[in-house]
């Protein structure tokens, strides 16, 4: 193993970003300079995001291998690009650790990053490198661009339209349930081999998220315009609060029409919670959730890949689930609360 020290700092940033080109003709200059520069694209909007990713807090390493770490990071910023409706160029990332990571270490965490640069084809334009006192800080930054007046926000939605979700959602919850199980059996019989086969799509959903690229090309394809749009990274109920709030308006919704993965349901029924729950309070899917007028309806029933779960009312702020059985209940937002 590599001790840091021995690059230094510039030696280090040389070394980590060595194996990326740029792949846009309009990336100008990206790492090595002061800052990077980008040529617009004529007439589309800037679109810039941003998360901040604290180990202990958002990302266990008992679990979380680095270069899925890298790759996840990137994710989650291109998917709030993508649930504006526009198309990521770029991303920046900060990174500051302690003395324990080795230059390997760091080695895993930017193949993850470069891998999801490949699969989204967006350039490392630059970063920041600096030590921390305890443990891993990593921050990205995507920046991306959309056709002027096309951006999809949070406060379009009106009473009557259809709420609809790419995807399955609650998928990532059960496997965080899965591998923190494991990690505290671990702790307590280190020479058991844990068997995860039963478990592999939702692990890979907590492990290995994808952000929705494809959806803004189907929706065009079937001439769908969301009235507005979120990424489910809190959850289901947590942001349908963001564009009730914003939109200021209610939304009614069914468990029965929720997209739930038969995988999901089980780890839901072995840890005796009601599948709903999952796919409503549990975040970091990463799918998008969007409303469309109720006219949309007959060109959307039939795409595959997307739920409508219920629909917009005039009551604002109230968000609410009908039950499998039939009873109508507030949802809270219950999202991560970092403070807590
Ligand atoms: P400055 O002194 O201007 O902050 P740095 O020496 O920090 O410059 O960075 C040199 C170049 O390397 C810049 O282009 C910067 O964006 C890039 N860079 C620094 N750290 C990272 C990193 N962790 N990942 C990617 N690029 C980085
Ligand atoms: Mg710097």
């Amino acid at each position: 193993m590599t001790d840091i020290s021995t690059l230094g700092e510039f030696g280090l940033i040389a070394h980590l970003t060595r194996e990326f080109t740029p792949f846009h003709p309009t990336t100008l200059k990206a790492i090595g300079d002061d800052a990077a520069e980008t040529k617009p694209v004529r007439g589309r909007n800037q679109l810039v995001t941003t998360d901040l990713l604290i180990e202990g807090v958002h990302f266990d390493l008992a679990y979380m291998p680095l270069m899925h770490l890298g790759y996840k990071a990137v994710v989650v910023n291109l998917s709030d690009i993508y649930a504006m409706g526009g198309t990521p160029y770029g991303i920046t990332v900060s990174i500051a650790m302690s003395s324990r990571f080795p230059v390997e270490a760091l080695d895993e965490l930017y193949a993850g990053i470069r891998h999801a640069c490949e699969a989204y084809g967006v350039d490392l334009l630059g970063g920041d490198t600096s030590s921390s006192k305890q443990g891993l800080i990593l921050s990205v930054t995507a920046l991306g661009d959309v056709e002027e007046g096309k951006a999809v926000y949070r406060s379009g939605a009106k009473p009557t339209d259809l709420v609809c979700v790419t995807g399955d959602i609650g998928g990532a919850y059960a496997g965080f349930l899965i591998l923190d199980r494991e990690k505290k059996v671990y702790i307590d019989k280190p020479e058991e081999q844990p068997d995860l086969t039963d478990y592999e799509y939702v692990i890979g959903r907590q492990l290995r998220p994808e952000a929705r690229k494809d959806v803004a090309d189907w929706l065009k394809q079937h001439d769908i315009r969301p009235t507005s749009m979120i990424d489910i990274s809190d959850g289901l109920a947590s942001e349908l609060h963001h564009i009730c709030a914003q939109s200021s308006c209610g939304a009614l919704i069914y468990a029965s029409k929720l997209p739930i993965d038969f995988q999901t349901v089980a780890v839901a029924e072995e840890f005796d919670i009601a599948p709903s729950v999952f796919a409503t309070n549990g975040g970091e899917d990463y799918e998008l959730l969007f409303t469309v007028p109720i006219a949309d309806f007959q060109k959307l029933k039939d795409i595959k890949g997307i739920a409508i779960v219920g629909h917009i009312t005039p009551d604002k702020g109230l968000v609410q689930l009908v039950t499998e059985s039939g009873l109508t209940l507030d949802l809270k937002a219950e999202g991560w609360n970092h403070f807590k």
